[in-house]
């Protein structure tokens, strides 16, 4: 008889239904229009109606089903009032069947942290951009960004009434990364991708030492990572603190699943264990290939300006 499938996968197999229970509800809160907008921080740093119903959505459903493992959610919000509604149980069945890469079959509940973004690019969200947000669910162990899910609730939202709306992207290390064409970025263009509404000086100082052919400006961490893995930008720079380990966790595990590189920009790589700081101070440098032509481009004076 079959033995059953290794945490590792359960934990992924949930994670994707999780995620898209997450995507219908970041849509019916948008149809529903009552987007119920909050500061936090600041008017750059927004939560809504639907960061707040997905995060109790993803958090409450995988701690149910895995109650050791360490969940990390982005907004801080009460616990108890979770309404049933929000629950999802179902996994997928296709990634339950496939085989747990031999280093990671042995992982128990508690050496997992996952890390979650209920919704990444709240302000671009908020701005009817629709399709720069996506959901983050990432899952680490020991310390390092192991598999991902990342859901665009809106792909394709520009492609008319009867495209099918939405999906998911999943990897795990050692396995490789599904639901998109892995592409390469035009040869020979330096092609860069940047944050839309978290510009600095610094940030543009970083892109412009970097001679880029063209800079594509969008919101989210998670949609950055989709314009790399599908050939639109050759190198994600932000030269700024602001991202959290939420937002570079399942990005972080899906583009290493295809061969590619994330680090701040002075080159550290980013650690994901429970204790952890949760900001990205150093800011983020991520590419499919050709990682060492940015980061020997990255001037000093910035990585200077940047203390991890
Ligand atoms: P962006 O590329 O601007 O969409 O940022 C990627 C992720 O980092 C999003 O989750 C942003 O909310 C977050 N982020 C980046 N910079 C800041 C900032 N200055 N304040 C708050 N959040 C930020
Ligand atoms: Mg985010
Ligand atoms: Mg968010």
């Amino acid at each position: 008889s079959m033995a059953s499938p290794a945490l590792l996968m359960r934990v992924v197999a949930s994670a994707y239904s999780v995620a898209e229970k997450a995507a219908t509800i970041v849509r019916n809160v948008m149809s529903a229009g009552d987007l119920g907008i909050v500061e936090k921080a600041g008017p750059n740093d927004l939560q809504t109606k639907a960061d707040r119903l997905v995060q109790m959505s993803i958090c409450a459903s995988l701690a149910r089903k895995f109650p050791k493992v360490t969940i990390i959610g982005e907004e801080e919000l009460p616990t108890d009032d979770v309404t049933e509604d929000l629950i999802e149980d179902g996994h997928c069945e296709e990634i339950l069947k496939k085989p747990c890469p031999a280093q990671y079959t042995g992982i128990k509940e508690e050496e997992l942290v996952i890390w979650v973004d209920p919704l990444d690019g709240t302000k671009e969200y908020t701005e009817g951009l629709l399709d720069h947000v996506t959901v983050l669910i990432g899952i680490a162990y020991g310390g390092k960004a192991i598999a991902g899910v990342i859901n665009q609730p809106y792909y394709n939202y520009e492609a008319g009434a009867n495209a099918v709306l939405g999906r998911t992207i999943w990897g795990v290390l050692g396995m490789g990364a599904f639901g998109f064409q892995l592409t390469e970025a035009p040869a020979g263009k330096h092609i860069v991708v940047t944050t839309r509404s978290h510009s600095s000086a610094l940030v543009n100082e970083c892109i412009t030492a970097l001679n880029p052919d063209h800079v594509i400006r969008v919101g989210g961490a998670g949609n950055k990572i989709i314009q790399l893995i599908e050939g639109k930008a050759s190198a994600y720079v932000f030269a700024s603190p602001g991202c959290k380990k939420w937002d570079t966790c399942a990005p972080e595990a899906i583009l290493h699943a295809v061969g590619g590189k994330i680090t701040d920009i002075r080159g550290n790589s980013f650690q994901y264990n429970k204790e952890v700081k949760h900001m990205n101070s150093a800011g983020v440098l991520a590419t499919l290939r050709n990682y060492d032509y940015y980061a020997s481009r990255i001037p000093n004076t910035v990585k200077e300006s940047l203390v991890p």
